[in-house]
């Protein structure tokens, strides 16, 4: 199997998942560039999956499954581009011969879902739309700081191999702000070097991995020490209770 980021608009990234004969596309906000992509490459598209309802994440779909006929799953209590077969909590979807279990991580959108795949030659993936970015997480259009946290805290369940395919390229920014979180946190200041240097050269940061983003990514952090004393002392933290931690730091973020 071939893992591709296709870039789409200034910072989104549509995941194409291939075995060089079809293929599973996840989040097509617009469809020319993977209708163009499975024409050179000569791959039929066999599965559309949509994390969630945002327009830069569904606004290609109606286009690519009347062009391709692809199967279209979506999640369960979102506004979607019909027709599709939605998807809960605890149900999984077959695709390229790959099983992909759904969990709900509401927070972002309030029917946010991410598909988990635990082998894909060897190595565990998940899509996990605008929920878990590198070095941060999305914005609370819809959620509680308590969901997020939650949601957030599923998603490091998973093995520390798992490929994280977020769908933007915000890890830079999102590094910043963790070093203004975590000055001293060698790990991240090491992974904050090597991505300046992949943007530098127009090169995607991602995916990145489960173990990499809880030891760099101060959202997946909220319980640790130094996170909560900068919560504290930048962002008028209440407690150290992991929420208030957390509600803190996406406060501090929105205006960093
Ligand atoms: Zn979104
Ligand atoms: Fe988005």
């Amino acid at each position: 199997m071939e893992l591709i980021p296709l870039p789409a608009f200034s910072d989104n990234y549509i995941w194409i998942l291939h075995n060089h004969e079809r293929a599973l596309v996840v989040d097509p906000g617009e469809p020319s560039g993977v209708l163009a992509w499975l024409n050179e490459h000569d791959i039929v598209l066999d599965t559309i999956l949509i994390t969630h309802h945002h327009a830069d994440h569904t606004g290609g779909v109606d286009a690519i499954r009347s062009a391709t006929g692809a199967r279209v799953f979506g999640p369960l209590r979102e506004q979607m581009p019909e027709p599709l077969q939605r998807l809960g909590a605890g149900e999984c979807v077959e695709v390229l011969g790959l099983k992909f279990d759904v969990i709900e991580v509401p927070g972002h959108t309030a029917g946010h879902i991410a598909y988990y795949c635990d082998d894909i030659d060897g190595l565990p993936l998940v899509f996990c739309g605008d929920t878990l970015f590198s070095g941060g997480c999305g914005r609370l259009f819809e959620g509680t700081p308590a969901q997020m946290l939650e949601s957030l805290q599923r998603l490091s369940q998973l093995p520390d191999a798992t490929r994280v395919c977020c769908t933007h390229e915000y890890t830079l920014s999102n590094l910043r702000f963790a070093s203004a979180v975590e000055p001293d946190n060698a790990d991240l200041e090491k992974h904050l070097s090597h991505c300046k240097s992949l943007r530098a050269q127009n090169l995607v940061t991602l995916p990145s991995s489960i173990g990499l983003e809880k030891r760099i990514n101060p959202f997946l952090r909220t319980g640790q020490e130094a996170v909560a004393r900068a919560a504290h002392a930048n962002a008028g933290a209440a407690s150290n209770d992991p929420v208030a931690v957390f509600a803190a730091l996406r406060e501090w973020k929105n205006r960093f």
